[in-house]
């Protein structure tokens, strides 16, 4: 992953490029311009890279973002690039928000394998979930959770309900 940094310069063209893409509602901010799915994740190309347009967001509103987070969303909202709707964390505190929200959420931009997820049975039943909504591959949420493919599969077949005995130590 290449992190974002602009001049203020770049800032400045970035920033009104950003702008007109920009549907602004007293609530969400929704992202009109190129989208990975509609109503989902917005993407914008800049400097011949393309980011996602609520870290670009987040970028102008805050500065730099710190090396292995991501920006997550208060508002639920893959679309919304409101800087005050996003907060950046930890890859864990991602799937730790979407778990407390009991909702799946699209798969995360960075390879996890730096970090030892702990997996619980919360994570087991939001990975059930999520598979059985049709909405990620089996591949996807091992690469949520940091866990195999197999492991996954092993859950949704109810083949494993203890996660932690079965979870990323022993896959
Ligand atoms: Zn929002």
């Amino acid at each position: 992953m290449i992190p974002l940094t602009l001049t203020p310069e770049e800032m400045k063209v970035i920033r009104a490029r950003f702008e007109a893409k920009v549907a602004k509602s007293p609530d969400c901010w929704t992202w009109m311009g190129v989208a990975q799915t509609p109503g989902g994740r917005g993407r914008m190309r800049i400097k011949n890279r393309v980011y996602y347009a609520y870290r670009v967001a987040y970028v102008l509103e805050h500065g730099p973002l710190a090396d292995g987070l991501v920006i997550c969303h208060s508002c639920d909202n893959p679309a919304c690039v409101r800087p005050t709707h996003l907060f950046a964390g930890t890859q864990a505190d991602n799937i730790q928000d979407m778990t407390d929200k009991g909702r799946r959420r699209s798969k995360p931009r960075y390879g996890m394998d730096h970090h030892a997820v702990d997996v619980s049975d919360k994570h087991v039943e939001w990975a059930v979930a999520a598979y059985r909504s049709g909405g990620m591959t089996q591949t996807d949420i091992a690469a949520v959770l940091g866990v195999r493919q197999q492991t996954v599969s092993d859950w949704v077949h109810g083949r494993a309900r203890t996660a932690r005995a079965q979870g990323s130590a022993a896959a």
